[in-house]
């Protein structure tokens, strides 16, 4: 039977990006697909096989993340302000065109609104760690102080929207915490903090990667058989324009074939000139440079994390925030490469790292396993067939 699926997103790639993958099944098994998404993230959805639904998000194109403890107090009050813009633009659409479920991020709030007010069951996405009655990120790594007045001021608007929401009874710590009937994590069971805690009501798809040529373009190595290093901060990284010059000293003339993408907070013209061996963009089409690169230097977001083990790459983690410190002494932990803290990067301690973990066969081994494990299965298809069985028993 053909089923309307609805995906409401966080308007950021690392939470609109694992999705793809299970769009492209989905449609492929000829279901309608459709997505809440901004202009800017609408191609990708596209591309993937999804009707986009556009709304206008109060972050602009895609979310921008201020990364420090302080300002992340109020991301709460802006997450939930943008549930409710995500709610008043969309419902009407979802109204006309009522799907059998809605699958929403667990940062998009909007498609937890939608779906209770007006009876549709709904399945949660992690494109991160999930939540159980054992784990949960904010308790392990916490970004910020529950008791910041910022925080107190959000849970208020929050319990006073929750009726009008479709969530009357329901206290905000039910809110984050309760677990949905079916939750979809986008990382491997072998990777998660905690995963044996995790039951039925869970499904660990894994990345589910899609084909992102369509609205990304290509990218081949030069041919020069030197090993490729990819440097990335990801996308939502506000600035550090310094990294990238410590990156210059530490890899310039090094017999490294460099890409760097530096994003939008850099312009790659104010770097100066560049060494030889330096591709500098951007943006790159992260999964084609990574199926051909022998070291990833990230921020430790969880999709490169989850991007670089799915090809087998082992990293340098230089995390920016509380999750991507998470991924950076998880990937430690299970000796996939290393963390090094911000304040300790140098362009002496960039090189030694780098140099440290190529160098480490067991390392490798280990990468190399996790990636054979990884691949031994299809996340889409895992995704696909248990939001399938979802609606069929619900
Ligand atoms: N990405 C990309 N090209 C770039 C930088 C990033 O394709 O130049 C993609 C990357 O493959 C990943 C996402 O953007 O899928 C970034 O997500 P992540 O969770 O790693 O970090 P975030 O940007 O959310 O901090």
């Amino acid at each position: 039977m053909s089923l309307h699926i609805a995906f409401f997103n966080f308007p950021a790639y690392g939470h609109v990006n694992p999705t793809l993958g299970v769009i492209e099944e989905l449609t492929r098994r000829g279901h309608r697909v459709t997505a809440t998404a901004t202009d800017h993230l609408a191609p990708s959805l596209a591309a993937a096989g999804a009707e986009p639904v556009r709304y206008n998000s109060i972050f602009g194109d895609y979310y921008t993340s201020p990364y420090t403890a302080e300002a992340n107090a109020g991301e709460g009050m802006r997450c939930l302000q943008e549930a409710l813009a995500l709610t008043e633009q969309v419902e009407g659409f979802y109204r006309q065109h009522r799907p059998d479920v809605i699958l929403h991020d667990f940062m998009a709030w909007g498609g937890r609104f939608v779906a209770a007010r007006n009876g549709i069951p709904g399945v949660r996405m992690f494109p991160t760690y999930g939540i159980n009655e054992h784990f949960n990120i904010q308790e392990r790594f916490p970004m910020a102080e529950l008791t910041d007045p910022r925080i107190m001021e959000m849970i208020g608007k929050l319990v006073e929207v929750l009726p009008e929401m479709g969530l009357p009874g329901i206290t905000p710590p039910e809110f984050f915490f309760q677990i949905a009937e079916l939750g979809i994590i986008y990382v491997p069971r072998r990777f998660h903090y905690d995963g044996d805690t995790f039951d039925d009501r869970f499904v660990f798809a894994g990345p589910c990667l899609g084909d992102r040529s369509k609205f990304q373009g290509t990218w081949a190595p030069s041919g020069s058989g030197r090993p490729v290093l990819l440097i990335s901060l990801g996308t939502a990284a506000t600035g550090w324009p310094e990294f990238f010059t410590l990156c210059l000293q530490a890899f310039g003339n090094t017999d490294w074939d460099v890409v760097m993408a530096v994003g939008d907070h850099v312009d790659p013209a104010e770097l100066g000139e560049l060494p030889a061996n330096f591709q500098v963009s951007r943006h790159v089409p992260q999964l084609d440079v990574l199926g051909h690169a022998s070291l990833f230097v990230t921020h430790g977001g969880m999709n490169s994390t989850m991007e670089a083990l799915y090809n087998g790459v082992p990293m340098v983690a230089i995390p920016q925030m509380n999750e991507q410190r998470a991924n950076g002494l998880r990937v430690e932990e299970l000796g996939l490469g290393t963390h090094l803290p911000r304040e300790r990067v140098t362009a002496q301690s960039l090189a030694a790292a780098a140099a440290s973990v190529a160098a480490d066969t067991a390392v490798a081994a280990r990468v190399r396993e996790l990636r054979d494990d990884m691949r031994a299965v299809s996340g889409p298809v895992v995704a696909a067939d248990a939001i399938e069985k979802f609606v069929s028993t619900t």
